[in-house]
């Protein structure tokens, strides 16, 4: 993080603007709003700020005019420079950084201290973006999503919890009470009144609803759990659900196979057990695992037990639930997008073809006592794909034992490291020749092996996704982010 963000309480506070053209203006716009005591020093005074200073009729604005001088920092919190001479500038920068004050040289970031990100505002409710200087076209792609997918009412929302929030907090004794409390006054009916404009029939839901909180608070909560696959790796492959239960989690399980980007979306401040899965090297073994999910889900907590791909995919996803109903612990399983949809989507190898195959088998290769003790006559079946978990130390006998059985030698295999994922490994060859190649090639466990006439579409199908076309570049505007102007909240 190169630029710690942070929210200034500028009210009642002097921050000095050197320059008084368009740019210093457009700050200086933002800062008055937020309420600050506003001194401008310039030569000479642009037409728009004369315009500002009437509208405003001097108040809380001092107008300076004459060449900027050291002494003008004295008693100032923060300070901007927009002036179009270079020097002047570097002067402000270095006095500043002398007197250890804030300061932003606009569209400079080597002379700024701090700098104004792009702004949401719902007030009280407000959302700074800021790429750091780097992409500011971008920190403004993102608030354009972001204006577009939060309704202007939050502010409104935000207000209404403003107003309650201290009458909440007498009413209930515990932060979780309190958290689940605001969870269903921000999701549900309250809300939506707050949004229709009906603020007086949300106020009196909120006071019952808060009622009902206070005599249910003497009952202990019970807790809940959710087994959510999480997918192959790429976060793009999450479900809108599973993003949802991560954001509203207190704790999340997870293992091995759940990817570093797809972790970074979980609430922040919900704990992270790490309970790593490895084949034949579980780190907490199974029946811990289960009673850990019960211990937390008895505490109350709303827990999210996170899974690669899919929960009931070789996943033990069933034998949790199994556990969960039999101590009485509610439960939801939450689907995700299995490695074998995964792989094969990502690899351009579809399971199932009209040409080549009818139908797929997914089987799982994890060795017992050294054999892969599998159904071979039904997996060797032609016009099959068979899809291999947890296969890779046993390739070689899977591949004989399919041939021993009668599927071709000449079948082709594909196997497939990190699917999905930017480190994404693929080795093709054939049932004689994928285990020396793989070994070759160095794959590691995740893998997954797809056998079968499919693979043979291989090349024809995989696309990387590079080759697609663009869509026509934005103009580059290569200026500060400019926060717009504030809206008004009716
Ligand atoms: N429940 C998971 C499977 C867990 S078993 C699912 O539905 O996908 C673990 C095996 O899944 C690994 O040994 C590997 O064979 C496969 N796997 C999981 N993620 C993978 C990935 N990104 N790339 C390739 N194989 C993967």
């Amino acid at each position: 993080m190169n630029f710690f963000p942070i929210f200034t309480q500028l009210r009642g506070r002097k921050v000095l603007i050197v320059g008084a053209g368009e740019v210093a203006v457009r700050k200086l716009s933002l800062v008055y709003q937020a309420g600050a005591e506003v001194i401008v020093v310039a030569p000479e005074l642009g037409s728009s700020l004369v315009a500002f200073v009437n509208r405003v009729n001097h108040q809380r604005l001092s107008i300076i005019e004459r060449e900027y001088q050291s002494d003008d920092l004295n008693d100032v919190h923060l300070v901007i420079a927009a002036t179009a001479n270079a020097q002047v500038n570097q002067q402000v920068f270095n006095d500043a950084e002398e007197r250890k004050l804030f300061v932003n040289v606009v569209d400079n970031s080597p002379l700024c201290s701090f700098i104004t990100p792009a702004i949401v505002d719902r007030s009280p409710l407000t959302i700074a973006i800021s790429s750091g200087g780097e992409a500011p076209v971008l920190a403004r792609l993102i608030r354009g999503k972001l204006e577009s997918w939060i309704p202007a009412s939050y502010g409104k929302l935000a207000q209404l919890a403003a107003k309650f929030r201290h009458r909440v907090k007498a009413a209930l004794p515990t932060g979780t009470l309190r958290k689940r409390f605001w969870e269903n006054v921000f999701e549900g009916v309250i809300a939506d009144k707050v949004f229709n404009n009906e603020s007086a029939k949300a106020e009196s839901l909120l006071q019952q609803h808060l009622q009902h909180a206070v005599n249910a608070s003497d009952v202990p909560t019970k807790g809940e759990v959710y087994l959510v696959g999480a997918g192959p790796g790429d976060p793009d492959l999450l479900t809108f659900k599973a993003l949802r239960l991560m954001q509203q989690a207190d704790v999340v399980v997870y293992d091995r196979l759940v990817s570093k980007p797809i972790l970074n979306l979980i609430r922040r401040d919900a704990d992270r057990i790490y309970v790593g899965k490895e084949k034949a090297a579980h780190c907490v073994p199974q029946n811990e695992i289960n009673q850990l999910l019960i211990d937390l889900a008895n505490q109350g907590k709303r827990v999210v037990r996170l899974k690669g791909g899919d929960p009931y995919i070789f996943g033990r996803g069933g034998e949790e639930a199994q556990q969960l109903v039999k101590a009485g612990v509610a439960f939801e399983a939450v689907p995700g997008i299995t490695s074998a949809a995964g792989t094969a989507n990502y690899c351009g190898i579809p399971l199932t073809h009209r040409d080549f195959a009818q139908s797929v088998t997914f089987a799982t290769g994890h060795l017992k006592n050294n054999t892969v003790d599998l159904n071979w006559p039904a997996l060797a079946q032609s016009n099959n794909t068979l899809v291999i978990y947890m296969g890779l130390t046993g390739l070689t006998t899977i591949s004989e034992q399919l041939i021993n059985h009668g599927r071709l030698a000449n079948t082709p295999v594909a196997v497939v490291q990190n699917a999905t994922r930017p480190d994404q490994k693929v080795v093709i060859g054939d049932l004689t020749s994928i285990a020396e190649k793989v070994v070759q090639a160095k794959i590691e466990s995740p893998a997954m092996i797809i056998i079968g006439e499919v693979v043979s579409l291989y090349d024809e199908l995989n696309q990387p996704s590079n080759d697609l076309p663009l869509i026509e570049a934005l103009p580059l505007i290569e200026q500060d982010d400019v926060a717009e102007p504030l809206r008004k909240i009716a």
